[in-house]
């Protein structure tokens, strides 16, 4: 059995996290949860912020799932998922975005993977503010080395999924120096392999050009504010905030946890949709190498997103969380580890 910390998140957080609980224990994948909260979950039960056992529990088990976490707006703590991302140096942000044949967009054919930097740029935490003066200056801090793992990371993820081409999203027509450091590093990763085609794009042109023919991308790497509002904007053209998973990665630890975050806008109501996190778990057991398990949890849930009538209300259906659950877990019987189709 694999011990894998689960952090249950605010908002939305602990109901799709008893989604995916559910799913897992039904499938019998050999995985047990060490549950921590953080964030406002933690302090209102009196605890810290990022609690002492949180740490604990990711030092003993370098991997994590990680529900969202309410950052308050314009006061309070640093985000909590900031902290935990540059704790432990998980510089990549994984995203990717893809086309599902359940989902009906206006797009029919996105395949997209989304690298983020995720420790630095307006992320550093470098903000100067003069009340007096009515002045904030907030230092988007890139740097040699955070560039070159960013780009190196993307180049690796391309040659070993046998992507053709990798777009680097720069400002480097205004911010000049950043720019170039991330545009420098990009070049020397791509000289390893030369089969993969490396161009680059001004971000507002991607923005519009990701809107008007998505299809013509393949792996994106971007800075950590520009990753950040790209995820969104690549989670629309694939069925919305509520399937689209991702993943911190580090040297040696990593954190799985969907693009959306606690959507306190429907908290507590039960319809949330458990896509998206089951997705980054499904990624999770990639990473732990249990791939016949994630691909039998993945055919159940393509199998259930096919059926309208039993998604969550995001995706035009009726079901609660807790129902599209155990339409995928009703789903799992089709299946056999690999998700090979069982024959009735
Ligand atoms: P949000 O992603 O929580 O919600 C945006 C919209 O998408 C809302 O209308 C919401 O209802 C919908 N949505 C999101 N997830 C959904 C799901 N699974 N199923 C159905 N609908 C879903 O963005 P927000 O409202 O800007 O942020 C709310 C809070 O979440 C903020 O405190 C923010 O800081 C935090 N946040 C946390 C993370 C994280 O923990 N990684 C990421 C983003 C935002």
């Amino acid at each position: 059995m694999k011990h894998v910390t689960l952090i249950p998140g605010d908002g939305i957080g602990p109901e799709i996290t008893e989604a995916v609980k559910a799913v897992f224990e039904a499938a019998q994948v050999p995985v047990v949860w060490d549950v921590h909260n953080a964030g406002l979950a933690s302090l209102e039960a009196g605890n810290e912020l990022i609690p002492a056992s949180l740490i604990d529990s990711l030092n003993k088990n370098r991997v994590a799932l990680k529900a969202p976490i309410t950052t308050p707006v314009g006061k309070g703590f640093k985000s909590i998922n900031v902290q935990l991302r540059q704790k432990f140096d998980l510089y990549q942000n994984i995203r990717p975005a893809k086309s599902t044949e359940g989902i009906k967009t206006r797009y029919g054919n996105v395949d997209l993977v989304l690298f983020r930097e995720n420790t630095e740029g307006l992320y550093s935490g470098l903000e100067m503010y003069d009340e007096r003066l009515g002045i904030s200056d907030s230092v988007a801090r890139i740097t040699h080395v955070g560039c070159q793992k960013i780009c190196d990371a993307a180049f690796e993820y391309a040659h070993k999924h046998n992507r053709k081409k990798v777009t680097i999203i720069h400002k480097a027509n205004i911010l000049k120096t950043a720019g170039k450091i991330l545009l420098d590093a990009a070049a020397k990763s791509a000289a390893r392999f030369p089969h993969i085609k490396l161009e680059d794009k001004i971000i507002d042109n991607m923005c519009m050009q990701l809107v008007d023919r998505p299809e013509q991308f393949d792996v994106l790497v971007t800075t950590n504010l520009f990753g950040d509002i790209l995820s969104d904007l690549c989670s629309g053209l694939v069925g919305g905030l509520g399937v689209v998973a991702g993943a911190n990665i580090g040297r040696d630890m990593a954190i799985f946890e969907a693009v959306h975050g606690s959507a306190p806008d429907i908290a507590g109501k039960g319809i949330a949709n458990p896509t998206a996190i089951l997705r980054s778990a499904l990624m999770l057991l990639h990473h732990i190498d249990e791939h016949g398990q994630a691909f039998r949890i993945e055919a159940a849930l393509e199998k259930t997103l096919l059926n309208k009538e039993q998604c969550t209300g995001d995706l035009g259906g009726k079901a609660s969380t807790m129902e599209f659950a155990q339409h995928v877990i009703d789903n799992l019987a089709a299946y056999a580890p690999g998700g090979i189709a069982v024959e009735a």
